[in-house]
């Protein structure tokens, strides 16, 4: 059976070092899924490195989370890049070859709860266009073998929008009375930067 470590179902196999698979708890009840690898992510294999890696860290510890709780996943496995330089958005038939393996991780982990990082996993996922309206609050997709998806902003978005915390920090309020309801935390730890 083939891997996803060796999988060539898309041109993005040409180009990547390595394929980032997902990472965390099999039995986790709650999935991270963000659009892509970038260039660090690339070269390391591990998921949400570097600046937005770090503002992620920070999200997870505000929900009562670590990495080893939950699972965390891309929806397009290999870097999207042309020049090697510079990151590019994933395209639409590299999003399909790359959304069975997305299925798979549903299927195994089975958890109770994804939550999208950014307008285009959710939009992948769901075939919603209106991120903006559907952000920060439980979404169901017609799909019924995706669970119940909690979109919100990429941790990359608050590198350069600061201003925009506040509206963040409600979201992640709203994610957490939905994960305590499901009984996937109890009380947040709240890190300084997100006072
Ligand atoms: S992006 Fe997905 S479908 Fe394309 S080669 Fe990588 S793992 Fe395979």
């Amino acid at each position: 059976m083939e891997s996803m470590a060796q999988c060539t179902r898309c041109g993005l196999a040409e180009i990547r070092t390595q394929v980032v698979i997902g990472r965390g708890s099999e039995t986790a009840r709650v999935m991270f899924t963000g659009e892509a690898p970038g260039k660090e992510e690339d070269r390391t294999g591990m998921g949400f490195q570097g600046s937005a890696g770090k503002i992620f860290e920070d999200v997870l510890s505000y929900l009562g989370l670590t990495r080893g709780e939950i699972w965390l996943n891309n929806v397009v496995r290999c870097r999207p890049t042309d020049t090697g330089k510079k990151n590019r958005p994933p395209r639409g038939e590299e999003l399909d070859a790359c959304r069975p393996w997305m299925l798979e991780d549903i299927g195994r982990v089975r958890p109770a709860i994804i939550v999208t990082l950014g307008r285009m996993a959710f939009e992948s996922l769901t075939g919603e266009t209106d991120f903006q309206g559907c952000r920060g609050r439980l979404y169901k997709a017609s799909d019924p073998s995706i669970p119940e998806i909690f979109p919100l902003a990429h941790p990359a978005y608050l590198i350069y929008r600061r201003s925009s915390m506040p509206q963040y920090r409600e979201d992640l309020d709203r994610l957490h009375q939905a994960l305590a309801a499901r009984g996937v935390v109890s009380n947040p730890v709240v890190p300084k930067r997100f006072l």
